[in-house]
Parts: structure tokens; C-alpha cells; sequence
């Protein structure tokens, strides 16, 4: 990182004077590396020359650089990330002629070799500011501009980019793929894939004409492309956003692809969309991850209008950018897809993320202060996305949905191919709805933190029916976020009857402050659940009184409709992180309501906490019992399950991953070696692993056995299957090899990374895993200085020691956060690790009290 960044402040001083026309981008890629060539020409104008000019390049080399007409000498004018650009006119071109590296990383130009069949593949990476990884240029999204790509290529490679191509041969015997110039984009969202990449085609045909689409994936894995669905999905979210944004998809074609190692889950690149291959399935996967995928298509897609054709001028509007694309995706998915459904996942999993993040000690107002590129690295997360979603939906019932569109529909034409702010969109929304959103801004987007909405009922007893005498809606806040907001808040009143529990009346009303009565329910039948935040209005944290959640521990399955279900869920899994409901309770519950839950998503969340919940925090007095009470519950939901059921594999896994007694462990193993069968249980690739990686786990199963599984799997997958199975090895030696291929620089591809990285910290290692601490807090801070970004985020928080549940590590977290010397990015991770640990530590404190 030191000495690539760039500031809010130099960015705005750089497009105050310049207006960028066009890039002819050249590429060649017919090198295996480790480097390949890149010119880029740029033509720009300068309203005051006398201002300071620079372009972006990270590159091994610069060969030569052109400045209207003259020669520069790269020796000068190339330094710590920058092309200086001295003495350039109103009118200008420059051309810089550099070597650049094929990254590992994800991050700039990725090149892959697939372990099936040696063939490489090459995908880009760019946001945020990894474009000048690979060709010169003005990194920053409000300087957009034309951009012309060249690439060369080997002959058997296709070549994708953010437009279409022709393509020639060259001299050399190579092949040339000249592509069409973009219309004004921001360089983060240009594209350039190389490889021999299996490419499926269909169209889109809609009120505006007909969009070509096509999917792309690695040879290797064309088995598992499930093109119709894909394309299924895909056509139903364009006539769903064409309809919605009433403006044409802006971008012609319509390519995807799923490409290997990728950091995230996706990349919107105009017309060009990048995905993780893992989005694949080789496997046998429930429906929530066909869910997921489906979330993640509309996601993107959403990006071509919201983000894509109008962008952020500045990065402080990245939560706007991400949270658009989710509330539209989630709103895509129910509203056009068989995922009718979704808001209850939603509520379940991107909830649940937003009250993790919200209540950390960095957590930071939606709308943040971005003052560099560090700031925004750090800003993915679950403010940015889930909770900036959450509190879109609630804007959407704010100003109408009917409004919010049209007032959508009005940003759009106006601001087509341009850059805008946060105060453009709500010009539009304020214009349509005839609302003023100054103080929604203020309350909501401006102030960090979560309420906490707490029913308070008086009851009594009248003619031998239990009714309530008062009723209010407390609303607390946190002391370092004091602020108390409107909600606009449903109450549903729910009773235990033979068809369940059903709702019996809904009552809709505004709170604010700390105290809000709720006169109409005085007088009325004491409810066996009174459900705050019923339908998800608000965001918020909710609390049940003692009745209700009495009634949630003996009936939660029974609660017909899966929102309301899910919205429980979510609450009583945030009194266990609040240390206001025990782990062994937790856990009960969950054994309870699981095999009945009939959304696989709330099912997997339930399944992760429970664990979380065993194995973090619980009093570790009492935990092997509790783990052997989890253990055996799970045991009997999976003879309960329906046999090629989803349930029946969730739960499968979820039992395996938590088998320690000697004859579940057995029972694994036969399982493996086929000596036992389970009705309807296919042992897939994946199942296999997950099963062997229990075993290794607890020290059953060696290296001959990973070998040996990883001899019928020689796939990249496999492989990534293979190193975490590695990493999870009890053995301290084991352990230091993970560590030391983890801390050195190249050893690991960037899926082995991951892999080792998911593998390293099983819970029930604690012990050994204790004698990484001192290291951890030693090499912190060098890792951060010598690895690229994500690979030094995803190392930092990989091997925060979250499972030593202590004060010392708490302290020693908080002590090297606040020194000096430590960036504010590692000061972030480290703050972050160190409030888990102290929130595990109540947790295991409220679980010893009973
Ligand atoms: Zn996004």
C-alpha cells in the first residue's frame, strides 16, 4: 500500500482542471509472464495547465513516456505510483509504453493456470483503483471517458472486454481482438479476459430491442454450467430493471463470466460481468445458494444502470452504490424470480450482517467520510451493503413506493453517462414525493449505530382472560451512538392455535424517543407472541417480553409465514450475541425450530450460529456437554429428514462438522469408505471433502488420505479442498507449515490462501493454535506493509486469534491498534477482532450464570 495512495482532496483538484476524452488501451498478452506489455495512450483537455497533473500506473517497468509529442524521461517522471505529467497544454495526448505484472492476487490483471489442463486464463480486477495495474491512467470514477481496447493474444484465446471486437491475425501468428470504444465510463468498471474460455450464447429480447448474451467459464468446468438457469435469471432481471428504470440496458451486449480465485462474489464491469467460479456448482448445493447466485446476478445487473451509466463522483457514495444494487437485486429476486421469498432471507442473513457490523466499535455512519483510497478498501462491508440496504427499503416506504420509482426513473434521464452525489438522487425523490429528507438524512444515513425497540406491557387478569393494561415501545440506544430515531413500526399480535401460530391483528404506528404508547393495544387479549418490527418496516434490533419468548421456544416452527419467522430468528440470535439469551438456550431453540424451518437460508444462518454459539459462546465448563447435546440433536434431525432432501444435506454437514463422540466420528468414516449409506445422501466431490476434513480434524484421518482424496479430484477445486484439509491438521507442525505458507510471500495461489486460510482456526484447536498469538501480534504490521491489500486484509483478519476468548488478547489487540505507527486500516481490523473476542467473553459470562 504506502506510497499508491490517493486522497479525496487530490482527486477533486485533478478534475477540477481536466476533462478526459479518450484512451487507446494496447495490450499484449501473448507472454506467459510474469509480465506483459501495456500502452496507453490518453487524450485529455486542462483548463489550467499550471495545475498539478499526474497519471496512475503501477507497472515493473516504464519504458517510455510521450507528452505532446516529446519525449519524458521515465527515470524522472515515474515514482511511487504516478506518471507526473509536467508542462502539458489545454490540449493534450500522452502515451506511456510500460511492462506490467500478471498479478495472483485478484487484485490488477489475475492469471490462473487451471491444474486439469494447464490452460491459463487471464480476468481483470479494477475496482477500486487496480485499473493502473495494468495500463496508465486517471484512476478515479468522476474522470470518465472513452476507453479502446487492443489486445493480443494467443491464437486459441478468447478475448472479452466491455465491447465488442473484431479480430485479426498478426505477423507474429497471434491473434489481434480490436474492440469497439466504450461510451464515457469510469475506469474501474472497464474489462479485459483472456483465455480459452468455453463461451454458451442466448439472447434477451425486450420492449427496447434484443440484447446478445453470453456466459463464459473455464473449459474445465463446462459440465457445471447450468446456461439455461443462468440465462433463465438473467433475462428475467432485464425486463424487470428495463420496466422498473424505464430506460433501455445501456450497454449492448451482455457478457458474464465465472472466472477462478476471485476475491469477491462478483464485479459489475460495464457489459462485462465477473463472478467467482464457485458460483459453479459441482456439487450438490441447497437452494439457498442457488438463491444467493440469483441475488448476485440482479445485483450486478443493477450496477449497469446504478453505478454503471451514472456513478458516483467520489467514493463517499460507494454505500449508495452497493446499497442500490442490494435493495434492487433482493427486490428483483421477489418480485421476478421462483425466490418470491426473499425479503425473509434478507432479514435473515444481510440483517444479521448489518447488526454485526453497526455494533462494532469502527462502525461508521452510512454515508462516510471518505478521505482516501484506504478509507474505501475497508468500506466493504456490512454498513455499505446490508445496512445501507436496510435503511433504502425504509426510505422506499418513506416517500412511497409509486415516488421512489419515478423519482428513480428521473435521475436516470438525467444524469445518463454522467457522475452525481447522494444530493442528486434525493433532488429527484424530494421533487416526486414532495418529502423533505434533510432530517431522514440526519437521523439515518448520517448517525452511526442501532436501536433497540423493547415492548414494555402492563397485564392483568379480567373475567378470566389475560389482557393487557398498557403498552409501550422503548427505544434505547447505545451510549457511544446516542441517537433515537423515528421507525415506522408494525406490531403483530399472534396466537397458539391447531393451525399454529397466526396472526390475529397488526398494528402499524410511528415511534420515536424513548418511550411510545401503544394505546390500542390496552384492553386487548394478551397475544402468545408479540412480534416488534412485524413485515421488517425498520431497521432495528428487537426484543420479545418474557411471554413471547416463552412461546418462541416451545412454537417458533409453528409461525406459518417465513418473514416473521425469520425476523425472531434474527432477534433471538442478537440477545445471544448481546449476552441476553444463554448459548445453551440458543442452542435449544435452534435444535427445536430446524428440522421445521422450510427456508434453506434461515436454516444454514441457524445452522453457522448454533455452532458459533457451541463453540465461542458457551461456558467452557460445561462446553463438551453441550457440544455432545448439539452433536446428538443434529444426529436426530438428519434421521428425521426427508432423504434427497436439502434439509437432509444441510443438516448432514451441519452434524458432521460438529461429530466428536467416538461412534459419530465412526460413523463418518463409514460413511467415507462406503461401508454405510444414508438414503438419498449423494457423496458428491464436496460432500466427500467436508466429511474427510472432519476427520482430519480430529486427527483420524493423515496426509495419505488427503493425498488420497485429492487423487480423484485433480481440479482446482480439489486442490482448494486439499490445503484447507491441510491447514486443519492438528498437529503443531501442521499447523506452522499453514502459517509459514500463509506469511510467505508467493507460496500460495490465491485460493490456497483462502483455503488455508478457512482451514487454520478449527474452534477445538484452541490449544494448540494458542501459541500463534505472540507471532500474529509481531508480524501484523509487516504483513500489512509488504502484501497487496486484500491479500493483507484477508491474512489480518484471517488469523486474528477469535479463538482465544481472553482479556490478554483482547488488550493486546487494543494495544497495538491505538500505537502510533499502525495504519488505520490494521487499527480497524485489530479494533474489530478484539470486540468479537469481548463479545464472546460476555456471551461464555452470561452462558456460566445459567
Ligand atoms: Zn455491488
Amino acid at each position: 500500500m504506502p506510497g499508491t495512495n490517493l486522497t479525496r482532496l487530490e482527486a477533486e483538484s485533478r478534475a477540477a482542471h481536466l476533462d478526459v476524452q479518450s484512451y487507446d488501451v494496447m495490450l499484449d498478452l501473448t507472454s506467459d509472464g510474469p509480465t506483459f506489455g501495456s500502452t496507453s495512450t490518453v487524450r485529455f483537455t486542462s483548463q489550467d495547465p499550471s495545475q498539478p497533473c499526474w497519471l496512475d500506473l503501477i507497472a515493473e517497468e516504464v519504458d517510455s513516456i510521450t507528452l505532446n509529442g516529446a519525449p519524458v524521461d521515465p527515470g524522472t517522471a515515474y515514482h511511487a505510483g504516478r506518471v507526473t505529467l509536467t508542462g502539458i497544454a489545454e490540449q493534450n495526448e500522452v502515451t506511456v509504453v510500460a511492462r506490467c505484472a500478471y498479478m495472483s492476487t485478484g487484485e490488477g490483471l489475475h492469471r490462473f493456470i487451471d491444474p486439469v489442463d494447464k490452460e491459463t486464463y487471464l480476468y481483470s480486477q479494477f475496482e477500486v483503483p487496480d485499473a493502473r495495474r495494468v495500463f496508465a491512467v486517471f484512476e478515479q470514477p468522476d474522470l470518465k471517458a472513452s476507453f479502446a481496447f487492443t489486445v493480443d493474444a494467443p491464437e486459441d484465446w478468447t478475448v472479452v472486454s466491455n465491447t465488442t471486437a473484431e479480430v485479426t491475425p498478426t505477423a507474429t501468428g497471434a491473434s489481434r481482438w480490436t474492440f469497439a470504444p466504450t461510451q464515457p465510463i469510469s475506469s474501474y468498471i472497464t474489462a479485459v479476459c483472456a483465455g480459452p474460455y468455453h463461451v454458451e450464447r442466448s439472447e434477451y429480447r425486450g420492449a427496447h430491442g434484443t440484447t446478445p448474451l453470453a456466459l463464459y467459464c473455464r473449459r474445465s468446468l463446462v459440465e457445471h454450467l447450468d446456461a439455461d438457469e443462468i440465462f433463465d435469471v438473467t433475462r428475467r432481471g432485464f425486463a424487470f430493471f428495463e420496466d422498473l428504470f424505464d430506460y433501455p440496458y445501456p450497454f449492448g451486449a451482455y457478457d458474464q463470466l465465472f472466472v477462478p480465485e476471485f476475491n469477491a462474489g462478483a464485479m459489475e464491469n460495464a457489459a462485462c460481468v465477473t463472478y467467482r467460479d464457485e458460483y459453479l456448482f459441482r456439487s450438490r448445493v441447497t437452494d439457498a445458494a442457488y438463491e444467493r447466485r440469483a441475488e448476485t446476478i440482479l445485483h450486478e445487473m443493477a450496477h449497469m444502470w446504478f453505478g454503471d451509466l451514472v456513478t458516483m463522483t467520489w467514493w463517499n457514495d460507494l454505500w449508495l452504490n452497493e446499497s442500490f444494487a442490494t435493495w434492487a437485486s433482493v427486490l428483483a429476486e421477489a418480485e421476478a424470480t421462483r425466490w418470491t421469498e426473499a425479503w425473509t432471507t434478507f432479514a435473515s442473513s444481510e440483517k444479521l450482517w448489518a447488526l454485526r457490523q453497526d455494533q462494532l466499535p469502527t462502525t461508521h455512519p452510512v454515508s462516510a467520510e471518505i478521505t482516501d483510497l484506504e478509507d474505501v478498501e475497508t468500506n466493504f462491508d456490512g454498513i455499505t451493503y446490508a445496512k445501507g440496504a436496510a435503511v433504502l427499503k425504509q426510505l422506499v416506504a418513506w416517500v412511497g413506493r409509486e415516488e421512489f420509482f419515478a423519482g428513480l426513473r428521473r435521475y436516470f434521464a438525467r444524469h445518463a453517462w454522467g457522475n452525481t452525489t447522494l444530493a442528486d438522487l434525493f433532488a429527484e425523490l424530494e421533487a416526486e414525493s414532495g418529502r423533505d429528507l434533510t432530517a431522514w438524512e440526519a437521523e439515518w444515513l448520517l448517525t452511526p449505530g442501532v436501536n433497540t425497540l423493547r415492548p414494555v406491557l402492563g397485564v392483568a387478569e379480567n373475567a378470566g382472560l389475560e389482557q393487557y393494561t398498557s403498552a409501550s415501545i422503548h427505544q434505547e440506544a447505545p451510549p457511544e451512538h446516542p441517537t433515537l430515531r423515528r421507525h415506522r413500526v408494525a406490531i403483530g399480535l399472534y396466537d397458539a392455535g391447531p393451525d399454529g401460530l397466526t396472526r390475529r391483528d397488526r398494528i402499524e404506528l410511528d415511534v420515536a424517543g424513548e418511550r411510545t404508547e401503544v394505546p390500542e393495544l390496552v384492553g386487548q387479549r394478551v397475544a402468545d407472541l408479540l412480534l416488534v418490527n412485524d413485515d421488517d418496516l425498520t431497521f432495528t434490533k428487537i426484543r420479545f417480553d418474557a411471554s413471547s419468548l416463552g412461546t418462541l421456544e416451545k412454537h417458533i416452527a409453528d409461525l406459518h409465514d417465513s418473514l416473521p419467522r425469520s425476523l425472531a430468528w434474527t432477534g433471538l440470535t442478537d440477545m445471544l450475541r448481546d449476552a441476553e439469551l444463554s448459548a445453551t438456550r440458543y442452542v435449544s431453540l435452534v435444535l427445536t425450530g430446524v428440522g421445521r424451518e422450510s427456508d434453506l437460508s434461515v436454516v444454514q444462518t441457524l445452522l453457522a450460529q448454533g455452532r458459533v454459539a457451541v463453540e465461542l459462546f458457551s461456558n467452557p465448563e460445561t462446553r463438551d456437554e453441550l457440544r455432545a447435546r448439539w452433536a446428538s440433536g443434529l444426529a436426530r434431525r438428519v434421521r428425521q429428514a426427508e432423504p434427497g432432501s436439502d434439509h437432509q444435506l444441510a443438516l448432514v454437514r451441519a452434524w458432521s462438522a460438529a461429530a466428536t463422540a467416538p461412534e459419530d466420528v465412526a460413523e463418518i468414516s463409514a460413511l467415507l469408505d462406503g461401508s454405510v449409506s444414508m438414503p438419498g445422501l449423494v457423496l458428491d466431490h464436496d460432500l466427500r471433502w467436508h466429511l474427510l476434513q472432519r476427520l482430519v480434524i480430529k486427527g483420524r484421518a493423515d496426509d495419505d488420505a488427503i493425498e488420497a482424496e485429492l487423487e480423484t479430484d485433480r481440479t482446482a477445486a480439489g486442490e482448494r479442498q486439499a490445503a484447507l484439509a491441510r491447514a486443519a491438521r492438528p498437529q503443531r507442525a501442521a499447523k506452522q507449515a499453514a502459517w509459514d505458507a500463509v506469511m510467505t510471500p508467493s507460496a500460495l495461489s490465491n485460493s490456497e490462501m483462502e483455503a488455508t486460510l478457512a482451514g487454520f482456526m478449527p474452534a477445538e484447536q484452541a490449544d494448540v493454535l494458542a501459541t500463534f498469538v505472540d507471532a500474529y501480534f509481531d508480524q501484523v504490521l509487516s504483513v500489512y506493509e509488504e502484501r497487496t491489500f486484500h491479500t493483507a486484509e484477508r491474512i489480518i483478519e484471517g488469523l486474528f486469534p477469535r479463538v482465544q476468548v481472553s482479556p490478554q488478547v483482547i488488550d493486546r489487540a487494543r494495544t497495538l491498534a491505538e500505537a502510533a505507527s499502525t495504519p488505520k486500516a490494521v487499527r480497524r481490523m485489530l479494533l474489530e477482532g478484539a470486540a468479537d473476542v469481548e463479545r464472546a467473553l460476555r456471551a461464555q459470562h452470561r452462558d456460566a450464570s445459567g
